[in-house]
């Protein structure tokens, strides 16, 4: 790993993560900064390992540009499917504009757990979906949206939307969607209400919060943009290069009558502060009931904005965060460092080592 670093092999890139003791910031094999010796380098194989290890992002190669971004090959299809999202792609359009159908479908099953096909069908039928709504003909609407024939779209809109399509005239929508941050891709659910939904996307429970997502909220669940999710995005973005301290997106809290108190309280956790379990339960007036307050946090959807990172053990050791407690460090160490001074410039040299 030493060699590929000193030769700044970018076959390595991904691989491994040098951490520079020195200087107490860690690196892609790439970086354009002096090479250190190598008594004074750490490996890791992962963000998460380096920062868990108290080091900071590099401000020069930047090791926690968002990863997963897709590749330029794929960004030209999905910018296609998004000019005319109602087209249905069979394999031999995609061999058609030199994709291998193989290689598509294997980069969606790993960034968003479904095929292509499965992902455009979704797309499809969500937008089906908004023509019923407003009160098409549901019949016409499958075959303006890629579907052969009036059974086979009746079939798949069932499968997927657990109503038949003349049912679903107030069926509303749960838009899903992607996003990209410094700590892992997102993802993100709206309503036409605000937010409702954003999970670290690698997070193993995160199949059961959408499906507690449609319990909840009894909609209609679809891939596909939407203006909270954008503004989301946005907000995102100077929340982590330090520019905004706090969230305006609308959110949507719904759960039980316990959960949602205890998520209206962790809304009034001040930005680079951090409160106990037992004294977010005093504070709901149910003292010593810490324990139903950390599954409450546990459960809470709409991580970073609802700020469950916040809350930390009575001795101040962090403690249970769904998204990794490295991440839980990296949020803390971030806003404890802007708490002191906003910076101008965004940079990402919010983890101080400690
Ligand atoms: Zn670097």
């Amino acid at each position: 790993m030493y060699r590929a670093l000193a030769e700044r092999d970018s076959t390595y890139d991904g691989v491994f993560f040098a951490a520079i003791r020195t200087t107490g910031v860690f690196c892609r094999p790439t970086c354009a900064a002096k090479k250190p010796r190598q008594e004074n380098v750490e490996f890791y194989s992962s963000v998460g390992d380096a920062v868990s290890a108290g080091y900071r992002p590099c401000k020069r190669c930047r090791p926690m540009e968002p990863a997963g971004k897709p590749p330029a090959w794929l960004e030209q299809l999905l910018a296609r499917v998004e000019e005319d999202p109602k087209r249905r792609w069979k394999d031999a359009d995609l061999r058609q504009v030199e994709l291998d159908p193989a290689r598509v479908r294997r980069w969606f099953l790993q960034h968003h757990g479904i095929t292509f096909h499965a992902y455009q069908r979704a797309r499809r039928l969500g937008l089906a979906l908004g023509h019923i709504r407003h009160g098409e003909k549901w019949e016409g609407v499958g075959y303006t949206h890629g579907f052969d024939s009036a059974s086979g779209f009746r079939e798949a809109f069932t499968r997927v939307f657990d109503r038949t399509p003349p049912r679903s005239t107030t069926l509303a929508p749960l838009v899903v969607g992607r996003l990209l941050t410094p700590l892992g891709p997102m993802l993100a659910g709206a309503t036409s209400e605000g937010i409702c939904l954003l999970e670290f996307s690698d997070r193993r429970m995160i199949e059961t919060q959408i499906a507690r997502l449609g319990k909840w909220f009894d909609c209609a669940i679809v891939p596909g943009e939407h203006e909270h999710i954008a503004r989301l995005e946005k907000e995102l973005e100077l929340y982590f290069t330090g520019k905004i301290r706090e969230f305006t997106v609308p959110v949507v809290l719904r759960g039980t009558p316990f959960q949602v108190a205890a998520w209206e309280r962790l809304l009034r956790i001040p930005y680079g502060e951090t409160i106990s379990y037992e004294q977010q339960a005093r504070d709901m007036g149910r003292q010593g009931a810490q324990r139903a307050v950390g599954r409450a946090n546990g459960d809470n959807r709409i991580a970073i904005i609802v700020p469950c990172h916040r809350v930390v053990r009575q001795n101040g050791e962090l403690c249970g965060y769904g998204g990794g407690l490295w991440r839980k460090k990296f949020l803390l160490d971030h806003e404890r460092s802007r708490g002191e001074t906003i910076r101008p410039e965004g940079d990402m040299s919010g983890a101080r080592r400690s």
